[in-house]
Formats: C-alpha cells, sequence, structure tokens
C-alpha cells in the first residue's frame, strides 16, 4: 500500500500515540526525536511547587512505543513536503509516503530583556524538569516578600498554568505560614481570557487572601538588578522572586515549502482535518500547529486519533476540543472550549480535582496503549462537555 511508511517528527504526547495507533495498525512507522527520555510536562508544576522529584515523571521514549515501532534518536533539522523527505542534524534521509509533525512548541526567553537572567537566577516551570526544581529551590528560599508570575503573551501552553502556579504557589506558602503574597501579572482585561471564567478565578482568588492579579498588564522588560517588571506604560512591580512564562514559536525545522508555517514558526493546518496546507500526506497535530485552539496534551491526543482515522481512509475531523484543569491544591475546574464554544465559568470541586489526578496517573499507560483507554477518555470528554459543566454544573 502506498501509505505504509509512515514517518512521525517528535516523540512527545501527540507523537508517541500517533506512533502507536499506526503501529497496532500494521503500518511502518518510524519515529524520529531529539530526546530519549519523554516528560510529563503538567508535572513541572508538581515539582516547581510541591518539590516532587522529576524522575517520577520522565520515561524513556522507547518504553513508550509499541515494539513495531523504529525509532531515530535525532533532530529533524528539514522537512521537504513537496519530495518527501525530512532529514536529520546527522544528514540522514528519511523518505516516507505519509508524515504527522508532532515536534511541539519551541520556547523563546530572549525576545524580552531581562527574560533569561530571570530564568537563570529563579528557574521556571516550563522549559525544563531540572528548571522546575530550581524554582522549587526559589520558592522554598523565600521566607517573606513577594513571589510574581508574569505572563508576557498569551499563545502559550496550557493556557491556565499561569494560574495553576499561582494557585499552588499561593498554596504552599499558606501551608508553611509564611508573610509571602503571589502576584499574577496578566495581559488581558480579566483574570483570564474569558470574563465568565475570569469571574470564578477571580472569586476563588480573592478566597485564598494572599493572592492579587495585575490585569491589562503588558510586561516590557524586566529589570533584573532592580528586581521589578516593568510596564509598556512604564507601571513597575517589585518582586523578591519571579516566573515568567516564555513566548512560543513553532519547531525549528526548516520546511519546504517555507510558506507551510505562519510567521511564529507554527505550521499551517486545515483546523479540521490537520493536513499541511494542501498536502493530502502530511500531518501537524499538538502544539506545532497553528490550529485555532489552545496548547494542550488533549489537543496533541485528540490530534493523534484524527490523523491515525484519516490515514486509516476515514473522514475524522478534529473538533479544537481541549481540556486543561486549572487547580488548586486540592479543587480543579475544566477549562473547556472548542472551535465553536468558549470555555464556561463553573464551580470549583474536590471531585474535579480527584478525576485530574486520576488523568495524571494515566497518563503513560494512555500513551502506550492509547486504544483501550479511548472509552475512558471519551467519557470523560462527555463529563466535562461545556453544557454539562457551568455554575450550575458538577
Ligand atoms: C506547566 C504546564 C502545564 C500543562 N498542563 C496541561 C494540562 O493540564 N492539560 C493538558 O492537556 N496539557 C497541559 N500542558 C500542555 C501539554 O504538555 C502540551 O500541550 C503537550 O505536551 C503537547 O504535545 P505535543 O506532542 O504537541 O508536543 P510535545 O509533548 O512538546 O512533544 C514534542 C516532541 O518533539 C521533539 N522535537 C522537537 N523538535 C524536534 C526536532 N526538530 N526533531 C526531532 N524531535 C523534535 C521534542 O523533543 C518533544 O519530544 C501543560 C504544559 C505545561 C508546560
Amino acid at each position: 500500500m502506498a501509505e505504509n511508511r509512515v514517518l512521525i517528527i517528535g516523540g512527545g504526547s501527540g507523537g508517541i500515540i500517533a506512533a502507536n495507533l499506526l503501529a497496532e495498525e500494521g503500518k511502518k512507522v518510524t519515529l524520529v526525536t531529539d530526546s530519549p527520555v519523554h516528560f510529563f510536562q503538567p508535572a513541572n508544576l508538581f515539582i516547581a511547587f510541591r518539590g516532587e522529584p522529576p524522575e517520577k515523571y520522565s520515561r524513556s521514549v522507547n518504553s513508550l512505543l509499541h515494539q513495531n515501532v523504529e525509532l531515530i534518536l535525532e533532530k529533524v533539522t528539514k522537512l521537504d513536503l513537496e519530495n518527501r523527505f525530512a532529514i536529520t542534524e546527522k544528514n540522514r534521509k528519511l523518505d516516507y509516503d505519509v508524515v504527522v509533525v508532532a515536534a511541539g512548541a519551541s520556547l523563546d526567553y530572549d525576545s524580552l530583556p531581562g527574560m533569561r537572567e530571570s530564568l537563570n537566577r529563579f528557574g521556571d516551570y516550563y522549559s525544563t524538569p531540572q528548571s522546575a526544581v530550581r524554582l522549587w529551590e526559589t520558592i522554598r528560599g523565600l521566607k517573606k516578600g513577594k513571589f510574581v508570575i508574569g505572563v508576557p503573551d498569551l499563545i502559550i501552553k496550557c493556557p491556565p498554568a499561569p494560574h495553576k502556579g499561582t494557585f499552588l504557589s499561593a498554596s504552599f506558602f499558606k501551608k508553611e505560614k509564611r508573610d509571602v503574597s503571589v502576584e499574577l501579572l496578566y495581559p488581558s482585561p480579566h483574570a483570564y481570557t474569558e470574563a465568565e471564567l475570569a469571574r470564578t478565578i477571580e472569586k476563588k482568588m480573592e478566597e485564598f487572601g494572599n493572592i492579587s492579579v495585575r490585569t491589562s498588564f503588558l510586561i516590557d522588560s524586566i529589570d533584573v538588578e532592580r528586581k521589578v517588571v516593568v510596564g509598556m506604560n512604564g507601571e513597575e512591580v517589585a518582586y523578591d522572586a519571579l516566573a515568567v512564562i516564555p513566548f512560543h514559536k513553532g519547531p525549528k525545522i526548516e520546511i519546504n515549502p517555507a510558506d507551510a508555517r505562519d510567521e511564529d514558526g507554527f505550521i499551517k493546518v486545515d483546523k479540521n482535518k490537520l493536513s499541511i496546507s494542501s498536502y493530502d500526506d502530511a500531518y501537524a497535530i499538538g502544539d506545532c500547529t497553528n490550529a485555532p485552539t489552545s496548547k494542550t496534551g488533549v489537543a496533541a491526543h485528540l490530534g493523534a486519533f484524527t490523523v491515525w482515522r484519516r490515514i486509516r481512509g476515514e473522514n475524522a475531523v478534529y473538533t479544537g476540543r481541549t481540556n486543561c484543569p486549572m487547580i488548586t491544591d486540592n479543587e480543579a475546574i475544566f477549562v473547556i472550549s472548542d472551535y465553536e464554544n468558549k470555555p464556561v465559568g463553573q464551580r470549583f470541586s474536590k471531585l474535579k480535582r480527584l478525576m485530574e489526578d486520576l488523568f495524571v496517573s494515566m497518563y503513560f499507560p494512555s500513551l502506550m496503549h492509547p486504544r483501550k483507554f479511548e472509552p475512558i477518555f471519551n467519557a470523560y470528554f462527555e463529563a466535562t462537555e461545556p453544557s454539562v459543566l457551568g455554575e450550575r454544573g458538577w
């Protein structure tokens, strides 16, 4: 069959699920990725704000793959969509019949003055588990003063992650009875981009007592010597410790044709079919695409299923569905949306938090056996439909 050789670029959530689905199907799958280890990125929060060990959330990519997947541990430098091949940093040429790009987003710490110095000094919870360990050392060492979380841009993985960091750090300082306040610097006029959900969040932040949020704050620079974040209007916010969310860009792969990427390097896809530009033998899923939905593991997961079905010949479409739990220490809400529906306001609940914990424990098995876990995920998606959640929902 002409479509037998499938090349998958990137061994994160989306790439591993797509590889396993297609290998089970009998396709000849090669997965090329630049890291031997897959790390569960949401766990950066548990490392940075609870001091959990990174090893708990890391697995070798090889151990997560179906035995028939060929794994190549190299960085892809070029993808030629016209001539159906990719080139790696070691100059290996990989021909394909179908390619699935799942290379995630790349993080940019250099477009804002002071951002990299701040990363080096305090750590963060976006770049690496090691940097999250560094942030935990910062948090643990902060006995009084102010911890600031700065959000310069809204195109980021898991849009509620800045709020999760705010709640989790504030919980830590409260439990430890430390005189430390947490301030979130957010670019929107409300504490979240959607006003209805923002009200839910603002109420919860008020209840905490040690959280403040400065809205419509556009970060211009960070003055690391004076320890202030400078806003575009000249306003200054002093901090004792700081975590800044980096800018997100597309993956660092040269693509032919160049116009298959947008100005930030994200790969242009048909938002429903996930095919790249006009190619019917090339797909992109997850964080590396310009699909107008949140950059989440759920989007990568559902994208992998959509592409698997399309390669099988089914007319599957991705609806933009995403789900990112926003957790406090012991409660959660689900920030859900799709192309048609915005996230809804709802009640924080302990049951939602429990559900989130269950999904964390199912994460690695669900990458290895995506079809076995599909009914569980479908039940989860049904239980978190916008019409089921909402202020009067569960
Ligand atoms: C703090 C935080 C909290 C989060 N919380 C949630 C949450 O609660 N729920 C949720 O759904 N999502 C959450 N996310 C987002 C989620 O982790 C990502 O959206 C998801 O990992 C995206 O999967 P992906 O497969 O597209 O990319 P990734 O998982 O990033 O994988 C990309 C892979 O491609 C590899 N790669 C990159 N470039 C190349 C190259 N040139 N050649 C070869 N390989 C390459 C990388 O090494 C990586 O292994 C969170 C993220 C963060 C940082």
